[in-house]
């Protein structure tokens, strides 16, 4: 729990946010500016600054992330397709720093992102 993180505090029910998802491991909400029809976050319950900041300790968690949002995917009816991103640090384009997957899709995303 980082008192200054956005995405802790969202865990902590300090700032409201609407649930798709939740486990002893990770927690998944809506995006508050989504980008598609369905934007969701896939947040580990652990504080972690960034993808970069994993190491090989975290691969089983990096694992469950990457499957529930592949669960959600299911259960949103994405079987068009859908696309995870995860961006990291600065040039990657994250602006809150605590771990996320966005699950985004409901319809056809651009390539190459921007
Ligand atoms: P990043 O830019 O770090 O990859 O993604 C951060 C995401 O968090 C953005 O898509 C942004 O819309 C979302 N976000 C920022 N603040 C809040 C908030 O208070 N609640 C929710 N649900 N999402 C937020
Ligand atoms: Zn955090």
């Amino acid at each position: 729990m980082v008192m200054s993180c956005l995405f802790c505090r969202i865990l902590q029910g300090d700032i409201p946010s609407h649930a798709v998802y939740s486990d002893e491991r990770c927690y998944a909400f809506s995006d508050i500016h989504p980008q598609a029809p369905v934007h969701i976050l896939i947040i580990p319950r652990r504080h972690i600054d960034s993808l970069d900041q994993t190491t090989a300790e975290d691969t089983a968690l990096l694992g469950h992330l990457t499957a529930m949002a592949t669960q959600i995917a299911r259960e949103q009816k994405l079987a068009n397709g859908y696309r995870v991103v995860v961006n990291t640090g600065e040039d990657g384009g994250q602006t809150v720093s605590h771990l996320h997957l966005h699950l985004l899709g409901g319809r056809s995303l651009n390539w190459p992102p921007g």
